[in-house]
């Protein structure tokens, strides 16, 4: 059967659709490499590439035009931590985790949905939560779920993107952030920590050091605008040179206190009416309510270093910036055995640019 210029945008979702990101850069190296593709079979096919911008917008504005009938879109979006452009194919369709349910159980999708719930409603600006709390959150459930299986489903949801893990605390990763923005909008309206610089939601950066003043931002738009301006837009106070310096406030995991008065948060916590939870009375003191002290702003540098063992296919291609998860050897292979079968069923709108 002969090849024709549309192979290109089917070879090119077959490299992208089992990765739950990839980079600009690998993208683009991915387009080129379904273009070689497609012409070594047939170099008359008359296929439109350049590695120029507007070449690269065209292409994904036609293939979006393409999966708009599945309702799914390939978005960019930008990583928290090191400000770089990552794409991912979102769905747009359905309700609030739907698009998980062909990877997870409707239990794991429930647990999933609990640990995002404290991340979302962590104290202190830590928008992440201890693997301890994260694993007592089983007790909660309406579904019977072991710790170990827990254990398993967290596995498994770092190592597909969904979750990051660091210090012994989950947190929101790029795809997450980008396929639950609306989901996240609907339910912790109040929560949406947005930045002042970008507008999108922080949930790994940095915050003006002003008492009272809501200041928060990515580390990466904080540098932006360093570069330009010398205060905070909010209360004009002189903000350091660099991000670092350690007057800055953590936002994220850096700023979790942790230890053992770490516990469940409800939405009573925060002051939001809580439908189906009861309190829990473990005698803790309320960590929200313990003075803030600013803490010293790290960033953190991302080792990316999990290649992807997939043989035989050349379109497998990794850089060495891109952050993985290092699955465990039986994650591994659970996700290489369903590698490709990613399928999802949707969600609607986003809010992420
Ligand atoms: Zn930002
Ligand atoms: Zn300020």
């Amino acid at each position: 059967m002969p090849v024709q210029a549309q192979d290109v945008q089917r070879l090119f979702l077959q490299a992208v659709i089992s990765r739950p990101t990839v980079s600009i850069t690998l993208a683009k190296a991915l387009w080129e490499k379904s273009v070689e593709a497609v012409r070594a079979v047939d170099n008359t096919v008359n296929v439109n590439y350049s590695n120029s911008k507007d070449a690269w917008e065209t292409f994904v504005i036609d293939l979006n035009r393409r999966l708009n009938r599945l309702d799914i879109q390939f978005l960019s979006s930008f990583d928290e931590i090191t400000g770089k452009e990552i794409y991912a194919l979102v769905n747009q369709k359905g309700d609030e985790l739907a698009q998980m349910g062909t990877e997870y159980t409707a239990a794991e999708i429930a647990f999933f949905k609990a640990i995002v719930e404290q991340i979302m409603l962590a104290p202190n600006e830590a928008w992440s939560v201890s693997s301890l709390v994260a694993l007592r959150e089983v007790a909660h459930l309406k579904v019977n779920m072991t710790k170990s299986q827990a254990e398993n489903v967290l596995g498994s949801l770092v190592a597909k993107g969904w979750l990051m893990s660091r210090k012994g605390r989950y947190s929101l990763t790029p795809r997450s952030v980008l396929e639950l923005t609306p989901y996240l909008q609907s339910n912790y309206p109040n929560q949406m920590n947005e930045c002042g610089i970008c507008m999108g939601l922080v949930t790994h950066g940095i915050g003006c050091h002003t008492p009272n003043c809501k200041t928060r931002m990515h580390s990466v738009c904080f540098t932006k605008h360093r570069a330009r301006y010398n205060q905070c837009p909010s209360c004009q106070v002189d903000w350091p040179n660099d991000a670092t310096s350690g007057t800055l406030l953590p936002i994220g995991p850096d700023a979790a206190r942790g230890g053992a008065a770490e516990r469940r948060m409800t939405r009573r916590d925060v002051g939001e009416e809580d439908d189906d939870e009861e309190e829990v009375a473990n005698g803790t003191p309320d960590a929200s309510q313990v003075p803030k002290v600013e803490g010293k702003v790290k960033k953190e540098k991302v080792n990316g270093k999990k290649k992807k063992t997939k043989k035989d296919d050349d379109m497998d291609m990794d850089e060495d910036e891109e952050e993985e998860a290092e699955p465990t050897p039986e994650e591994s292979e659970a996700e290489e055995s369903d590698t490709g079968a990613r399928r999802k069923s949707t969600r609607k709108g986003r809010g992420t640019r």
